[in-house]
């Protein structure tokens, strides 16, 4: 179904533009997350998707910005790090509980999305994507009420729920199962080393001597899906 490029982000072959979500997407992924939004619409949510694919260089950019300190690095608790105090594998570590390692982020195969509810909050705020956003108090409680009850109907699961000590908790990530399963078992560590070692990736070498532990711990530990996949014809 993917192929190697696409898994890792290295193509965008698998993918096109949704307008109407002014997003990117993988076909059938963008169907369902337009019947979930006319659905969670008609209960008065506005499903606005404020991140959907991104490629293998945006992720590279992101992480080599951390990895030389110009971007702020923080704790579990969301506490500042001071880059010059950490060791390579510790910054490596801050890095990838915040941030996908590139060629493994979820975001690489157009299946995954990053939501809010427009109609909770004034047009011009801007979503700091926290989980107190999403808590009992914050204004996306009802999104993230809503979802937990309606989002598997349309084959999507939150595979960041619980704090598994790889990835924080992310409420408003969503992953489209029928496509995300299948592309999470072909994203192996293969795949993955291959596409490291072709990339300009700050701390490349220190990353590829630990990738069977970083694969286990930050790609691989996810809360699983709870959809029954319809079966496929392919
Ligand atoms: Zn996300």
């Amino acid at each position: 179904m993917f192929n190697s490029l696409e898994l890792t982000g290295r193509a965008s072959t698998h993918v096109r533009e949704v307008p109407e979500l002014g997003c990117i997407l993988h076909g059938e992924a963008m169907l369902q997350a337009l019947a979930m939004r006319a659905a969670a619409r008609a209960a008065g949510i506005e499903l606005a998707i404020v991140s959907s694919f991104r490629d293998f260089d945006r992720q590279l950019a992101i992480w080599n910005a951390k990895f030389a300190g110009e971007r702020q690095l923080l704790d579990r608790d969301g506490r500042a790090l001071t880059h010059a105090h950490l060791s390579e594998s510790a910054l490596i570590d801050a890095i990838l509980i915040w941030s996908a390692l590139p060629g493994a982020s979820r975001h690489h195969w157009g299946t995954d999305i990053d939501v809010v509810d427009r109609a909770a909050v004034a047009h011009d705020y801007r979503p700091q994507l926290v989980p107190a956003e999403f808590g009992r108090n914050g204004p996306f409680a009802r999104l993230d009420a809503w979802l937990a009850a309606n989002m598997a109907t349309f084959g999507f699961f939150r595979p960041y729920t619980t704090d598994r000590g790889g990835v924080q908790p992310e409420p408003w990530h969503l992953s489209f199962a029928p496509l995300a399963e299948p592309a999470l078992a072909a994203l192996t560590p293969q795949v993955l080393s291959a596409a490291l070692a072709a990339s300009e990736m700050h701390g490349r070498a220190a990353v590829l001597a630990r990738l069977p532990e970083i694969y286990a711990r930050y790609v691989t530990a996810i809360d699983p899906p709870r959809v029954n996949l319809p079966p496929r014809p392919f």
